[in-house]
């Protein structure tokens, strides 16, 4: 037996997506989990909900700054992290060659202000061993951390792009740099955050 039932869609673009509401038609038998199945996990719907207004607040920024939207095959990244009511975005430096001339600097000043072993087994020797100084997630940490002056212990950060495996390995050393001892990261438009934390 089918029934008609209300769909909602997400027209998801990586970092925002339009729900849709459309309708269609189910097996009884499959809807009914969904009928009555009750959000009681009051944590994550806030989760949700936060990740939500995080990856929204990246998605104005593009627009501001004359950003395409997120899209997985473009090479820009935005991250975010707020901080005092203030919040600080980044990018990676590749976006475009004046960024990437313009963070230059940064970078290796950065590159030598961090303690990198452990987790690294050698210390890098240049940038090209610490790759994760230009991407965005660091940008933005090292951003908000220069005009803070100091960063709060645990802090929350969005990605439109899905956090690498360079950055996983690589933020502990800066995370113990700034302060801070966990970072929450959402990141590739999930709700469930990964959390990285400081080298001990
Ligand atoms: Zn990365």
């Amino acid at each position: 037996m089918k029934v008609p039932v209300l769909y909602r869609e997400q027209l998801s673009t990586g970092y925002s997506s339009l729900p849709i509401v459309g309708m269609g038609t189910k097996p009884l038998g499959e809807i009914r989990p969904q009928m009555f199945s009750v959000k009681s996990k009051e944590g994550r719907e806030m989760g949700n909900r936060k990740s939500i207004n995080g990856y929204e607040g990246i998605g104005k920024f593009r627009e501001k700054v004359g950003l395409k939207p997120y899209s997985i095959d473009s090479g820009d990244t935005v991250a975010s992290i707020t901080v005092n009511n203030k919040t600080y975005f980044g990018v990676n430096s590749t976006i475009t060659k004046e960024s990437q001339k313009a963070s230059k600097a940064l970078r290796q000043r950065w590159l030598r202000e961090i303690e990198w072993v452990p987790p690294k087994r050698t210390a890098p020797k240049h940038l090209g061993h610490a790759q994760s100084l230009a991407h965005a997630e660091a940008h933005s940490l090292i951003r908000a951390f220069e005009r803070q002056g100091s960063l709060p212990k645990t802090v929350t950060m969005y990605v439109d792009r899905k956090t690498c495996n360079i950055c996983r390995g690589e933020l502990p050393a800066l995370l113990k740099r700034l302060g801070i001892d966990e970072l929450e990261v959402f990141s590739g438009g999930t709700t469930k955050p990964i959390i990285i934390k400081a080298t001990k």
